[in-house]
């Protein structure tokens, strides 16, 4: 990704179009900029199933269908097993279901009022966003220049480091500042997102 950044910026574009016409069109631009053995790799594994991960044919899906499998689904099947069942193997269905009404639903309302009312700090993901959207507002119009050949690039300059310059793509929805990979957000996208001011 670092030897092709053309290619790279492409295809995660690509993967998110919509349309049919303008993905088929991409990949043409792909095929055109993609070494023998990519593309060789592309058509063997990918293209013959392209419903299973292009989004021409994931529509009408919630972010909760889109999230097939995640950590959060992992450490929620953690706390389920551990902490509400006890780690019990087998589980008759009355009692999950009373587990579940009793037992996690308490848990999670409860936890959410805590973080709420600022007795208990959010967990690391919400701390970081609210971190990172504090520090979106020091960022402001001058620091910020859109590209001239393409629609949704935008150039931020470091809050920093004054002669370094990040580049914020609305497409493909990311940043190549060294922050962002963290929890795929930035101060830069967010204030891009969010405008405050
Ligand atoms: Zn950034």
């Amino acid at each position: 990704m670092t030897v092709h950044p053309k290619l790279w910026a492409l295809l995660k574009r690509w993967i998110h179009i919509l349309d049919h016409t303008e993905f088929y069109a991409m990949w043409e631009q792909i095929k055109a900029k993609s070494p023998a053995s990519f593309l060789q790799y592309m058509e063997m594994n990918w293209m013959h199933e392209t419903e299973l991960w292009s989004a021409i044919f994931r529509t009408e899906r919630s972010i909760f269908q889109n999230s097939d499998t995640n950590m959060l689904v992992e450490a929620w099947h953690h706390l389920l097993k551990g902490k509400f069942m006890q780690g019990k193997r087998n589980c008759r269905m009355d009692h999950l279901i009373y587990t579940l009404v009793r037992q996690a639903m308490p848990h999670f309302i409860q936890r959410h009022f805590t973080q709420e009312h600022g007795f208990a700090g959010g967990d690391l993901e919400v701390q970081e966003c609210l971190h990172i959207e504090e520090l979106a507002e020091k960022i402001t119009a001058d620091d910020i220049e859109q590209s001239d050949d393409e629609e949704n690039i935008f150039h931020i300059q470091s809050q920093t480091q004054k002669d370094l310059c990040y580049t914020v793509d609305l497409n493909a929805y990311d940043c190549d500042c060294l922050s962002f990979p963290k929890i795929l957000m930035c101060k830069h996208l967010s204030h891009l997102v969010e405008p405050t001011s």
